[in-house]
C-alpha cells in the first residue's frame, strides 16, 4: 500500500506514529515522554493523571486497640478520714476586719 508520504526522500525514512497509526516521515515524528514515536498532532506532554497517585494521608486501621484488648485495672480509692469534711467558703475566715 502506497501512500502520499512513501515518496522517496534521501536521508530520511518512513515511521509510523505510534499513537494514530499513520505514516509519517521520521523527521516528522517527534519523542514523547513516553517514548513513543509520534507525530506533532500525538505529542502532548505528560498527563497529570499519568503520574503514581500519592497515597492518602488518612489514618490506617490501628491493630491491637479492639475492645478485646483493653486491660482493666481495679483501683479502690479510699478516702482518706482525716480530710475535713463539709463545705468551705472560700471567704470565710479570712477577714481582716
Ligand atoms: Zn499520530
Amino acid at each position: 500500500m502506497r501512500g502520499p508520504k512513501d515518496y522517496l526522500k534521501l536521508g530520511d525514512q518512513n515511521a509510523y506514529c505510534d499513537e494514530c497509526g499513520f505514516k509519517f516521515k521520521l523527521s516528522e515524528l517527534l519523542d514523547r515522554w513516553d517514548g513513543a514515536k509520534v507525530d506533532r498532532k500525538c505529542w502532548e506532554p505528560r498527563h497529570p493523571r499519568d503520574y503514581p497517585q500519592l497515597p492518602r494521608t488518612e489514618q490506617p486501621p490501628q491493630p491491637g486497640t479492639g475492645d478485646e484488648n483493653i486491660e482493666y485495672t481495679s483501683v479502690t480509692f479510699s478516702t482518706n478520714p482525716s480530710a475535713p469534711s463539709g463545705t468551705f467558703s472560700g471567704t470565710s475566715g479570712h477577714s481582716a476586719e
